[in-house]
């Protein structure tokens, strides 16, 4: 009965999530901030989901204590701030919401391209500082200009047709062959991107691959006057070798929203020569438009992210389906079947041992197994199966055969 499941939404998660849940029937009770660990640990123990955002630390501690737990949401980008192997091992799965925000940092990024084209931040300084400083030397539009996008999944492929709505000619690099959108043209060599555009715009995950990929030999195969954008993880551009290219006047501007090391919090002062050596050398760059990881911070992208990690909670509550989870095997059947007395639907997280699927199948054989469906994620496997013609008692005769970490039935 949805009246009965309890969620606890931490650290002001965004309101479209708690009108979901609500509209559900859950009980869902609110809490501005994120807690410490002893409260945590008394909030946590009647609950069956918990909202968190990136500051509630979820350790295996607090996980352990945790025993209605079915299931974490993180309304955010990142899970480190959660224990998913200890989640997993409890057969509680964790979800997130990785791409609510990349309209934003598209249309941040294309903010970026006419700011350095038209060299907007210097201009904004000058302003500040009360000097003004009318130039139209080296400032173009952006209209017929060609942009080089490395990475073309959900940022880049969004940024893709807002360029060329903007007028730009667009070009991309991916590993994976991928259908360009609108007149875009794939290049199978970065070398070949790079030689070729006036602003090269990075939207790739960290990988080892990724880890360094513009460095000194990059930035000089870029055309004289191009610009360099960053919005994807600080470690993929090699900062000396940006101050470098920007100071001897090779490129023209960048814009950098990610660093190697960015603050923990908000604070005055925090981004400084302690936290990387080169700041001091960065801050004296012409053209470089600097943010603190804005990229995806908007309104939009926290409602979509409140909608899209409570829509992943309500399926897993009341139809088990995992897929999204980034701890647990992703599974789903169709439809759940009509709930009649003798019906359910049996959800299984198990340890991914020899032996289990067949001693599970040896007790349903004497059912009508509907559909089944199973997979293993590491040391956990996860099987989803609609039954008729089964009673509880028969259900109840699985938990007793089987080393469990958890199992769940609905009827
Ligand atoms: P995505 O997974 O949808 O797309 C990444 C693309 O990069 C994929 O198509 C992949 O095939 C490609 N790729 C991987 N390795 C590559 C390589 N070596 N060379 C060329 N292409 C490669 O990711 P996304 O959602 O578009 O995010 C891209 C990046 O933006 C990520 O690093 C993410 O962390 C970052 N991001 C930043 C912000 C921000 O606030 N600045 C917000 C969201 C995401």
């Amino acid at each position: 009965d949805a009246g009965e499941i309890k969620i606890l939404l931490l650290e002001n998660v965004n309101k479209s999530a708690v009108e979901l849940l609500t509209k559900e029937g859950y009980q869902a009770k609110q809490h501005a901030g994120s807690l410490q660990e002893a409260e945590l640990i008394k909030k946590i123990q009647n609950v069956h989901a918990v909202g968190i955002r990136s500051k509630t630390k979820l350790t295996k501690k607090v996980l352990l204590e945790a025993k209605k737990l079915l299931v974490i949401g993180c309304f955010c980008i990142g899970t480190n701030q959660v224990d998913l192997e200890a989640a997993a091992k409890q057969g509680i799965s964790v979800f997130n919401s990785p791409f609510s925000n990349s309209r934003s940092v598209a249309e941040l990024v294309i903010a970026e391209i006419i700011g350095l084209s038209r060299q907007l931040g210097d201009r904004n300084n000058e302003m500040h500082r009360g000097d003004w400083h009318k130039v139209s030397n080296k400032c173009y539009e952006i209209r017929g200009k060609k942009l080089g996008i490395i990475g073309y999944g959900h940022i880049g492929s969004q940024l893709s047709v807002l360029a060329e709505a903007m007028g730009m000619t667009v070009y991309f690099h991916d590993i994976i062959q991928i259908m360009p959108l609108g007149s875009a043209k794939q290049l199978s060599s970065l070398h070949e991107l790079l030689e070729r555009v006036d602003f090269v715009t990075i939207h790739v995950p960290e990988t080892n691959e990724t880890k360094g990929m513009i460095g000194d030999s990059e930035i000089k195969l870029m055309k004289p006057g191009s610009y360099l954008i960053n919005a994807s993880r600080g470690s993929v551009v090699q900062i000396p070798a940006l101050i470098k290219g920007l100071k001897s006047k090779h490129l023209s501007g960048a814009a950098l929203d990610v660093f190697p090391r960015e603050p923990a919090s908000n604070e005055s002062n925090a981004f400084n020569s302690e936290l990387n050596e080169w700041t001091k050398d960065l801050l004296e760059c012409k053209n470089l438009i600097m943010t603190p990881h804005i990229g995806g911070s908007t309104e939009e992208a926290q409602h979509m992210i409140g909608l899209e990690v409570a829509g992943f909670l309500v399926k897993y509550i009341n139809n088990g389906t995992s897929i999204g989870a980034v701890n647990f095997p992703e599974i789903d059947l169709r439809a759940i079947p009509a709930a009649t007395q003798n019906s359910c639907r049996l959800l299984f997280a198990h340890k991914n041992v020899p032996g289990v699927l067949k001693e599970i199948n040896d007790i349903l054989s004497d059912h009508n197994v509907e559909k089944q469906f199973s997979d293993s994620r590491g040391e956990i496997a996860y099987l989803m199966a609609d039954i008729s013609d089964v009673t509880l008692e028969e259900i109840r005769k699985i938990y007793e055969h089987v080393s469990t970490t958890k199992a769940n039935i609905l009827t």
